[in-house]
């Protein structure tokens, strides 16, 4: 939020910009680099600013050495190719790349209110209104990128930005495959969002995203995420149980929400357009949705 004041979306301006930066070949030249956002795996993400105009963009560096050593350029291909479709108010938008001898370089939305993730943490769990506009703007994201036969199957709040008005974005594409595949058996970080179906091996569809935004869910109104343990084995023994346990504080509405989420078979699930619809998601939902940009002139 420290830098709310100076970043002023201007929808005109906006798409002007946005046709500039995806039109040209760009090259470092065309911005003015600020303070880093945040570290990624492969490099910085940094504010940065496009020459001329009065533009704010989020750059991330990756340095191709470091994507060598782990192999994971064809899983950075993917990314740029499945995210430059990819034109939702609650996904991160993604406008182009260019790159370097040493590193490539994405340029980004700015998410200037940042990570979900560290907002959770400050505020240690959010109230029913908060997470149901979190989980109506979620799934009518997962809506469109499933129309599209993507499938996110990362989503956790620290994929999850958090744009000018506090709207969510997803970002961070990296796992999200075109429907059905069955991939990444060799895991990493956490297993707290993982469906059972992943960790039992089997061929996932785009159902995985609807438990995870159960998980989500629960996670928001609890402040930790509802199958963890002290142990990976004990976790994967939770989530193949669904071992799920409500704390008081969660209201009646939200419990029968997540538990229709979080259910071991994938057909089972609330489908997105029944949580959107749900009672207590649109009665507690504050979605905003942010000004449309003027139609261009031919
Ligand atoms: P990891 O895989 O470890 O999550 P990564 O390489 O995917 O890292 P990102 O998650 O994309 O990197 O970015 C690292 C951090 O930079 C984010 O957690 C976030 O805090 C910040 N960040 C990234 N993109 C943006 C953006 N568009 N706007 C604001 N902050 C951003
Ligand atoms: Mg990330």
């Amino acid at each position: 939020s420290q830098n709310k004041e100076n970043y002023v979306p201007r929808s005109y301006l906006h798409t002007l910009t946005i046709d500039m930066l995806s039109a040209r070949k760009l090259s470092l030249d065309d911005f003015d680099i600020g303070r880093p956002l945040g570290k990624g795996k492969f490099g910085n993400v940094y504010l940065a600013k496009v020459k001329k105009v009065d533009a704010i963009v989020a750059l991330k560096v990756l340095f191709k050495s470091q994507m060598e050593k782990e192999s994971v350029e064809h899983q950075l291909r993917r990314e740029i190719e499945i995210q430059s479709h990819l034109k939702h108010p609650n996904i991160l938008r993604f406008y182009n790349y260019f790159h370097d001898q040493k590193r490539v370089f994405l340029v980004l939305e700015y998410a200037p209110r940042g990570e979900m993730y560290k907002e959770l943490q400050r505020c240690g769990r959010f109230d029913d209104q908060r997470t149901a506009t979190y989980m109506e703007e979620i799934s009518d994201a997962l809506l469109y990128c499933h129309e599209k036969k993507v499938i996110h199957r990362d989503i956790k709040p620290e994929n999850l930005l958090l744009g000018y008005r506090g709207e969510l974005k997803i970002a961070d594409f990296g796992w999200s495959v075109h429907a059905p595949s069955l991939r990444r058996r060799t895991m990493c970080g956490t297993l707290d969002y993982l469906p059972p179906e992943m960790i039992e091996g089997h061929t996932h569809s785009e159902k995985v995203d609807l438990w995870c935004i159960g998980v989500l869910c629960y996670e928001c109104l609890v402040g930790n995420p509802p199958f963890e343990t002290a142990s990976h084995s004990e976790t994967y023994k939770r989530i193949t149980k669904v071992d799920l346990k409500f704390p008081k504080v969660i209201s009646d509405g939200a419990r029968d929400l997540i538990s229709k989420l979080l259910r071991h078979s994938p057909t089972d699930r609330l489908s997105l357009k029944s949580v959107i619809d749900h009672p207590w998601v649109s009665s507690n939902s504050r979605r905003v949705l942010p000004p449309v940009p003027p139609a261009k002139k031919c």
